[in-house]
């Protein structure tokens, strides 16, 4: 992995000093910023291929940050980290995207994972950009738009309209990990009356569907106590 372009923003000096070590292998740019202030003039400075983003900051916290980058056009991946899983249920509650989160303690080669992994999915996300307008290509999984039709390896799969948009939601946004309230809320829509076991029993429908083995489904992931995810990853495994 060359030519990337990392941004640490982390006032806890020693986990700073500990991810700037490690990150130097995987970006040939690696800079940190030690408070809010500074972390939200370098990462509204230039483009980023990823932000490693602290929750709590002194001066802008980790949200404003996330949420100033989130407002520019280009797209940034951003790994936030947290200090507490209640916090995690805060940022996500936000719905602000970022496209990971680690809770502290994390361990390095956790943290090395997920952004070897952010980047793969980027990396999948910009092999499609050739695609048409009204095409969305994951692997072997495509989607016609205007048709609402999907393939997989070229072979037609019947989902119902639900099961369609519920695809094409996670599809346009690979490695997102939602919670189901916020699938209520993107697939069914806003003031939707459901029950989130109702998602449950849709992803359970739509994995039947495209999963090569619904049972050990690899597209559409289970994070536990959070939600779900498109792994890109698993998506191309299921190419034949
Ligand atoms: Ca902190």
């Amino acid at each position: 992995m060359t030519n990337k372009k990392i941004l640490i923003v982390e006032d806890e000096k020693d986990i700073a000093d500990l991810l700037m070590l490690h990150l130097r292998d995987l970006g040939d740019e690696v800079m940190s910023a030690a408070d809010g202030h500074e972390g939200m003039r370098l990462a509204c400075a230039r483009r980023w291929d990823l932000i490693i983003l602290d929750l709590r900051l002194p001066g802008p916290d980790g949200l404003e940050i996330c949420r100033e980058v989130r407002r520019r056009e280009t797209y940034t991946p951003i790994l936030m980290l947290t200090s507490k899983s209640s916090e995690l249920d805060r940022v996500l509650g936000l719905e602000l995207g970022a496209d990971d989160y680690l809770t502290k303690p994390f361990s390095v080669l956790e943290l090395i994972a997920r952004v070897k992994a952010i980047f793969r999915q980027v990396a999948a996300i910009e092999n499609d950009t050739r695609f048409p307008a009204d095409r969305v290509r994951a692997g072997p999984i495509k989607i016609n738009t205007a048709a609402r039709a999907v393939t997989i390896n070229d072979n037609q799969v019947d989902l119902t309209a639900r099961e369609f948009d519920l695809l094409l939601h996670f599809a346009t946004h690979p490695g997102r990990v939602f919670r189901r309230s916020e699938l209520l809320d993107h697939v069914w829509g806003h003031g939707h009356v459901g029950y989130e076991h109702t998602v449950n029993s849709h992803i359970n429908r739509l994995r039947a569907k495209i999963e090569a083995d619904p049972a050990d489904p690899t597209c559409i992931v289970t994070v536990w106590g959070v939600g779900y995810k498109f792994d890109a990853e698993g998506v191309r495994a299921l190419a034949c």
